[in-house]
């Protein structure tokens, strides 16, 4: 994980730099985003909030809607500076969000348990982002396809080179968002417990457990099955090589 998060810039694949390199290294901290507990595990750095967008699945969407909260899951893709989001343009998330709605978005990827001999040092292992922010309607057709376009290749590569794009009405019938990641940051947890010192010789095993996310077999659609064989990218779908890609 260490060489993972300490990507230099010039290791970042081209197609996830942005346009403009003139960006800052780093997100401005602000009040917000600021890390308070345990701020030695915060990154403001830009390429340690894109590397974890770019290998997580599921947005966590928080917005308030007639001062009630709710926070929907969704799937989204990094478009250099802007967390790209869809959904349909009838549903009150995309109407709240496309009308100015404040929006948190956070995305958490779990590496492990942390196991301390004492209860209260127990924790997790994980690289997580939270953005502020207020999102902006794509409505020009060829942005909003490109957008969508980014949103499935983030989910599969080379998944658009044979999938059908979505027609004329799929595009109207859907709202593409996107989210700019300016005001935000990262938290990451790595290693092992951090016990008390007096706790240390307890009969109690301590140590971490690492967790993946592993697919499994592919399962060919049953009603009518493929001719073609399985994508070679699904026989070998890891999320950390989709997001180095
Ligand atoms: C992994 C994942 C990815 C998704 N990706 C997208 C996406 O990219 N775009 C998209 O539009 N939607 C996505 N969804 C569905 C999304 O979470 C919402 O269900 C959907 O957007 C409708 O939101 P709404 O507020 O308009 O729905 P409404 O039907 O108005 O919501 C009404 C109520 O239903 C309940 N509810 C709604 N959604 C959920 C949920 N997911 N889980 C539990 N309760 C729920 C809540 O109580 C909510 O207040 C995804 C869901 C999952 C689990």
């Amino acid at each position: 994980m260490a060489n993972f998060l300490q990507l230099a810039v010039s290791e970042i694949p081209v197609s996830h730099q942005a346009p403009c390199m003139e960006r800052r290294a780093s997100f401005e901290v602000s009040s917000r985003t600021r890390v308070k507990q345990r701020p030695t595990r915060a990154s403001y750095e830009r390429d340690v909030v894109h590397a974890i967008l770019d290998e997580g699945l599921v947005c966590a969407v928080g917005f308030v809607v007639d001062g009630e909260p709710f926070v929907l899951p969704m799937a989204y893709a990094r478009w250099h500076e802007r967390l790209i989001l869809h959904g349909s343009s009838k549903s009150r998330l995309t109407n709240a969000l496309a009308t100015g709605a404040k929006v948190c978005a956070s995305v958490t990827l779990l590496d492990g348990l942390v196991l301390a001999r004492s209860t209260m040092h127990h924790s997790m292992n994980y690289r997580s982002v939270t953005i502020f922010g207020v999102a902006a309607e794509l409505s020009d057709r060829e942005e909003k396809l490109e957008a969508l376009t980014r949103v499935v290749e983030h989910v599969l590569p080379r998944r658009t080179h044979t999938a059908r794009a979505p027609n004329e009405l799929e595009l109207r019938a859907t709202m593409v968002l996107a989210l700019p990641i300016e005001l935000a940051s990262a938290k990451v947890r790595t290693g092992g417990p951090l016990d008390d010192d007096e706790d240390l010789d307890l009969a109690c095993w301590a140590g971490s457990l690492p967790l993946l996310l592993v697919a499994g077999a592919p399962v060919p659609d049953p009603l009518h099955p493929p001719a073609l064989p399985v994508p070679a990218e699904l026989l070998h779908y890891d999320r950390r090589a989709v997001a180095l890609r």
